[in-house]
């Protein structure tokens, strides 16, 4: 167990928490000790009323509350052995990845508009239902669709083309439409329920991660705002791809910037926020006769690389040499 709860300390437990302002930390989904040791006092003050030095104090007993836990190197070696790899059903792009997209933490893909980021996702929605001898983590997917996006009929000929039965392949993609930032947030969240109802989930969609974050904090004075709930909102996501063995997916476009010439131009796009709570990242650009590219930027277990893919009627495929 990493991060372990003191199991008798609860919330209400708090200096100055009383149960209204409980209640009103756990609707902003401040239910835990490790989510209010994370956040910061303005934020407890926008939410709760609270003055902002009790808002300081709530925060570090929540601290030191915390038991942090130590793992040994055998038991994170255990863990990882738990983790599936999804295929993208393109040879060249598993290995890059070494093997697939991982269970148990959050990929991005980010890259300009027709860079393939909606159409990986619709692969991995119907590829995580195969068994695991055949790529797959023989789960159900949930799409979190920003940007309405999902076409059944794109997962119909992928399935197809794999010899699946497309109807139940589709009966096992669970859609939940996002219709802003506050909205994905709660869709996200409530992704756990699911997953307590028994369903078998094994991939969480996020397409696109950050539109909707990019269309309702507009200038600057809301920039940080929007970081701090971007933040709230990949927590989220870390906490249910950890907690039950789950690939995320999430999408982020960038605009290709020609302008720049020097340096590397895949750096610092996307912000720190994303970047930093994604464990592999993956930036997509269009290569030459419609064909694709996609690079691993800075994987902590592998080494940088590219690949060139095509996105076909079949799903996503490696490049035929005529
Ligand atoms: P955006 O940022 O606009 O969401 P994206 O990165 O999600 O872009 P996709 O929608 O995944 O981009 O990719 C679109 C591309 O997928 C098209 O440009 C096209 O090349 C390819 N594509 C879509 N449908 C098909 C198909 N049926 N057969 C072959 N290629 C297709
Ligand atoms: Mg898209």
């Amino acid at each position: 167990m990493s991060k372990k709860e003191d199991k008798e300390f609860t919330i209400e437990d708090l200096p100055g928490v009383g149960a209204t302002t409980a209640e009103k930390l756990r609707d902003s989904g401040y239910d835990n000790l490790m989510s209010i040791a994370t956040t910061s006092p303005g934020e407890l003050v926008e939410l709760t009323g609270v003055g902002e030095n009790v808002a300081k104090r709530i925060i570090h007993v929540a601290r030191t509350k915390l038991d942090m836990g130590f793992e040994t190197g055998e038991d994170i070696l255990k863990k990882r052995e738990q983790i599936v790899k999804i295929t993208t059903g393109c040879k060249v792009f598993d290995e890059m990845l070494g093997g697939g997209f991982e269970t148990g933490s959050i990929s991005e893909c980010f890259g300009e508009f027709g860079s393939s980021k909606t159409q990986i996702a619709h692969a991995l929605a119907v590829n995580v239902q195969l068994p695991r001898e055949k790529g797959g983590a023989d789960g159900m997917a949930v799409f979190i669709d920003g940007e309405s996006t999902f076409r059944p009929e794109r997962i119909k000929q992928f399935s197809e083309a794999l010899g699946l039965d497309s109807l139940e392949v589709l009966k096992n993609i669970k859609i939940a439409r996002a219709f802003n930032s506050d909205h994905q947030m709660l869709v996200a969240e409530k992704v756990e329920d699911l997953i307590k109802e028994g369903l078998p989930i094994k991939l969480i969609i996020v397409d696109s991660l950050t539109a909707h974050f990019r269309a309702d904090f507009v200038g600057r004075g809301t920039l940080s705002e929007r970081q701090q709930k971007l933040n709230k909102h990949m927590h989220v996501l870390m906490k249910l791809a950890a907690q039950y063995n789950i690939c995320v997916y999430v999408t982020n476009q960038v605009m290709s910037r020609p302008d720049v010439f020097f340096g590397d131009p895949t750096a610092a796009i996307g912000g720190n926020i994303v970047g930093h709570n994604s464990q592999t990242r993956i930036y997509l650009r269009k290569g030459k006769k419609g064909s694709r590219v996609a690079k691993l930027i800075d994987s902590p277990h592998l080494p940088d690389s590219e690949c060139v893919f095509m996105v076909t009627d079949k799903g996503i495929e490696d490049l035929k040499i005529k």
